[in-house]
C-alpha cells in the first residue's frame, strides 16, 4: 500500500511573525482557514480515491504554524482528524503538521499526544542565528534546539525544513544547518530553496537590488550536497523545492524554482559519486550497475552526466542491478 500526506492547509492564520520570505495566501491560493467541518468534508470525500488507489495518508495540517493557532480551534481539527484516523486506519494511519520552533512546549505537545499526532515539522530554515535575524524569523538556532529535544522525547518524528539562499546565508551555513539538523535527530528533512516572491520583505529588498539569492547552478550543486549528507545519514528528504499552488507562479521575482529541481540535483549527486570513483581508478571505460529506479541518476537529467564524463574522457555503460545504489567497474 502507497503512503502519501493529504494536506489541510492553514493559511498564515495564527502566525505571529511575518518572515522575510512568506506571503502564505500566495503560496496555498487559500485565504481563509478552514473550518473543522470543511476538514471533515475533505476528509470523508479522500476516502473512497485512497480506497480505489490502495492508498493510506497522514493527515497534515500544513501552510501555518499549527501550534500557534487558537488552541480551541486547533483542538477541534485534531478532534476531527483524530475520528478519521481511529475509523478508517486503513486510509488514513496518522496526523503530522508543521510549525514554529518557538510554539511547541510541553502544554501543546501533551494535546497533540492525546489526539494521535505523529509527525511534527519544525520550519526550523537555518541554525545559523545572523540569517534568522535577518530574515525576520523572530527565534534563533537555540529554540529550534529546544523544540527538536521535546519532540523527540515525546515520542513524535521530528521533521526539519531548512531553507538556502535566504538574506544573509552562504552554501557553508547550509552545510553547517544540515549537520546540526542531522545531530538533532531528524527522522526526515525538507529543503526548500528560496523562491522570490512578490509582497514579501525579500521581494522589496530584490526589487531594491539589495538581495539577490543563490543562482541555479550554485543551489543545484549546494542541493546535491545536502541531498548526499542526508543520504548518508539515512534521513530521508521527502521534499526538495517549493510546490506550488493558486496563484503562486504570477508571483515569483526570483530565487530558484524549477518542477524537477530534485531530479536535477540527484543527478549532480551521482556524477559527482561517479567522477570521484572514475578519477581515482585510472581507467577511462566502465560499466556503472544500479538499480533500474536510479538509472535517471545516474545519466543525469536530459543525460547530461554522460555528456559530462565524456567531455572528461570517460565513458560508461549502465547495467541494472536490484537493490543496488551505484558500483562502478572498470572495463578493459
Ligand atoms: S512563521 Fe511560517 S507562516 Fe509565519 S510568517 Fe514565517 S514562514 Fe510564514
Amino acid at each position: 500500500m502507497k503512503q502519501t500526506n493529504l494536506s489541510i492547509f492553514i493559511p498564515h492564520y495564527g502566525c505571529p511573525n511575518c518572515c522575510s520570505f512568506c506571503n502564505q495566501r500566495t503560496i496555498s491560493g487559500t485565504k481563509e482557514p478552514p473550518s473543522p467541518e470543511d476538514v471533515h468534508k475533505t476528509l470523508s470525500e479522500q476516502l473512497p480515491v485512497l480506497k480505489e488507489k490502495d492508498m493510506t495518508a497522514e493527515i497534515a495540517f500544513f501552510g501555518g504554524s499549527f501550534t500557534a493557532v487558537d488552541r480551541e480551534y486547533m483542538t477541534e481539527l485534531l478532534k476531527t482528524a483524530h475520528y478519521f484516523v481511529e475509523n478508517y486506519p486503513h486510509q488514513y494511519n496518522g496526523i503530522r503538521c508543521s510549525t514554529r520552533p518557538d510554539c511547541i512546549d510541553r502544554e501543546v505537545l501533551d494535546i497533540l499526544k492525546r489526539y494521535g499526532m505523529t509527525t511534527i515539522e519544525l520550519g526550523a530554515q537555518s541554525m545559523d542565528n545572523e540569517v534568522l535575524s535577518l530574515n525576520r524569523r523572530g527565534h534563533d538556532n537555540e529554540a529550534v534546539k529546544q523544540a527538536s529535544a521535546l519532540i523527540k522525547e515525546y515520542g513524535f518524528r521530528l521533521g526539519l525544513q531548512m531553507m538556502t539562499g535566504l538574506y544573509g546565508d552562504t552554501p557553508e551555513k547550509c552545510i553547517a544547518t544540515a549537520r546540526e539538523f542531522i545531530a538533532l535527530g531528524a527522522d526526515c528533512v525538507r529543503i526548500y530553496p528560496t523562491v522570490i516572491i512578490k509582497g514579501t520583505y525579500l521581494g522589496e529588498l530584490y526589487e531594491k537590488g539589495e538581495y539577490e539569492s543563490f543562482g541555479f547552478d550554485e543551489t543545484v550543486d549546494l542541493c546535491a550536497e545536502l541531498l548526499g549528507m542526508f543520504e548518508e545519514a539515512q534521513i530521508p528528504v521527502i521534499r526538495l523545492g517549493l510546490h506550488s499552488g493558486g496563484d503562486f507562479d504570477g508571483n515569483i521575482l526570483g530565487g530558484v524554482y524549477h518542477p524537477a529541481l530534485r531530479e536535477i540535483a540527484e543527478g549532480r549527486m551521482t556524477f559527482e559519486r561517479m567522477k570521484k570513483n572514475m578519477d581515482a581508478s585510472g581507467a577511462k571505460r566502465f560499466k556503472v550497475y544500479t538499480d533500474r529506479r536510479n538509472i535517471s541518476r545516474v545519466s543525469g537529467h536530459k543525460k547530461e552526466n554522460k555528456v559530462k564524463l565524456s567531455n572528461l574522457g570517460y565513458s560508461f555503460v549502465i547495467t541494472e542491478e536490484n537493490g543496488t545504489d551505484l558500483r562502478i567497474e572498470a572495463v578493459p
